[in-house]
């Protein structure tokens, strides 16, 4: 309750900044966050400047050092669950350049021990959990979707799987996109490994591809109040985004430089859309890219938006720390 009276103030969107550890190899000394503060406050060093100078402090709802657990992430999501199964749309970003721990804070490192999952299974895993705790007054259905968008074009994860026949079209659901009706934590990511096959299938290099797409794990929930037969509806996106990382020009062409432009045209007209909500402006431009008509019926409105800025701490990535920093700051 009290959490929902916080976001009503907060304009319903959250942003926070996680910075990951430095890495088996990584020059432990060369970290760019010098300070991170109880209140969500950072302060980023160049390692190019000395003394006040190559200092500046940044402010987020919540800054997550080196040393956070993934369940300690995963709990501060857990009021936005709750959310979900009160009919709100959710949606749970990582933006970051490509290694900044994106895909951990989502789904967790490859093959992940219990401890290490990320928070899409925790959160599935809590949302049946609560919903098993609710089935005496309510019978909650849940359908899933998952899709990628590479250079602004949508693909269907689980094309090829069964479609079940679910009883929930809706105005909400991904078009174009298969829905399928799941019962438990281990259907949904039985879901998510054919889907993550899928995505595979097409790409030389599954890392290389996965950086430069975005993807995206939605959740369809409907309850019904078996007193009175209210429906409630739902959602949650849970999206991995392309690589922030910005391209040279002068070296890159063909295939390569499209993908650029479309990941930089996605990523500026998400941020687009976020700030000109935060703003409460009355135009919000959706229709700038896929991404966010895709997600335009879940932002905005009566959604809630979490935003994971994901940060490498080592010095060669302070350039881009400081773009996805200010990245950060203008949609907070
Ligand atoms: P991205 O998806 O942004 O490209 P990854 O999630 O693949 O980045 O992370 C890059 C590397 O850093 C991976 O080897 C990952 O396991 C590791 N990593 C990221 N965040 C953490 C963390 N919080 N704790 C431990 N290892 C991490
Ligand atoms: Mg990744």
């Amino acid at each position: 309750k009290l959490y929902n009276e916080v976001q009503e103030l907060k304009g319903n969107i959250r942003v926070y900044c996680r910075i990951r550890p430095f890495l088996p190899g990584e020059n432990r000394k060369s970290s760019t966050i010098d300070y991170i503060g109880e209140d969500g406050e950072l302060v980023l060093v160049n390692p190019s400047k000395q003394g006040k100078d190559g200092q500046k402090m940044f402010k987020f709802n919540k800054v997550y050092g080196p040393a956070a657990s993934q369940e300690e992430v995963f709990l501060d999501t857990q009021p936005l669950i709750r959310s979900v199964l009160d009919g709100y749309n959710v949606c749970i970003f990582a933006y970051g350049q490509t290694g900044s721990g994106k895909t951990y804070t989502m789904t967790g490192p490859h093959s992940p021990t219990e401890e290490e999952r990320g928070v899409n299974y925790r959160i599935l895993n809590d949302l049946f959990h609560i919903s098993r705790t609710r089935r005496d007054t309510f019978m909650y259905e849940v359908v899933v979707q998952m899709i990628e968008i590479y250079n602004e074009q949508v693909r269907d994860l689980l094309s090829n799987v069964g479609i079940a026949n679910t009883s929930q079209p809706n105005g909400l659901a991904v078009p174009d996109a298969s829905m399928h009706l799941v019962q438990s934590t281990s259907d949904v990511m039985d879901l998510m490994q054919t889907g993550l096959k899928n995505r595979a299938m097409s790409a030389t290099a599954l890392n290389e591809r996965s950086s430069r797409s975005h993807s995206i794990v939605t959740v369809h929930v409907r309850g019904v109040d078996l007193k009175t037969g209210a429906t409630l509806r739902g959602s949650l996106h849970l999206v991995d985004l392309a690589g922030s990382e910005r391209v040279d020009r002068s070296e890159v062409t063909g295939d390569r430089l499209k993908e650029a432009q479309h990941i930089n045209k996605s990523l500026s007209a998400l941020g687009d859309v976020i700030f000109a909500l935060s703003q409460k402006s009355p135009h919000v431009p959706y229709r700038n890219s896929k991404l966010t008509q895709v997600l335009q019926s879940s932002l905005g409105g009566h959604a809630k938006t979490l935003m994971f800025v994901q940060i490498n701490p080592d010095a060669g990535s302070y350039s881009e720390t400081l773009s996805t920093l200010k990245f950060a700051e203008r949609v907070s």
